[in-house]
């Protein structure tokens, strides 16, 4: 009889931690934000898509960047992928970066990059997280490290993961 008692509980423990109710849980990547929080600027139905690799911007939106090229807009998965385009010779108008404070797109002339710290990155092993309060960047350094600079510095360390 005892036996019978244990086997219950057991099972009561188990449907206690079934599956979770929200099925619709977002990435535990720290790039990752919910689809509403994201700010789309490409048109078309490949707008969620990186315009260069094809990866998803809503997971990787923290590190995301945009620009504009004749005419059109393009916005990538990180900062390794903007760099990708510009190799390319192309100059890219109005560069912007996901602050990751606000997950609003900023200037990059406006933005303070922490640069190598333990979060990971987008494509490359050095990240790269912008923010527009140099106070927020100096406070995410504090806890992850890495080193905070502006974005012509980010985007010099960021060609390196193109030399081989
Ligand atoms: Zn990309």
């Amino acid at each position: 009889m005892v036996k019978v008692y244990v086997a219950i509980i057991a099972v009561l423990v188990f449907v206690g931690c079934g599956p979770d109710n929200n099925p619709n849980v977002k990435s535990s990547m720290y790039q990752s934000v919910n689809p509403q929080e994201a700010t789309l600027l490409q048109s078309g139905k490949d707008k969620g898509s990186c315009g260069r690799c094809g990866m998803d911007l809503v997971m990787f939106y923290k590190t995301s960047h945009a620009a504009e090229h004749d005419g059109k807009h393009f916005q990538y998965c990180s900062i390794h992928c903007l760099e990708d385009h510009l190799g390319e010779g192309v100059t890219l108008k109005n560069p912007k970066v996901v602050d990751v404070d606000s997950l609003k797109f900023i200037n990059v002339g406006d933005a303070h990059y922490v640069v190598g710290s333990k979060k990971r990155g987008t494509m490359t092993r050095v990240s790269k997280y912008a923010f527009s309060d140099e106070s927020m960047a100096k406070k995410f350094q504090a806890m992850f490290g890495g080193e905070v600079m502006n974005f012509t510095k980010a985007l010099e360390v960021a060609k390196e993961d193109f030399k081989h």
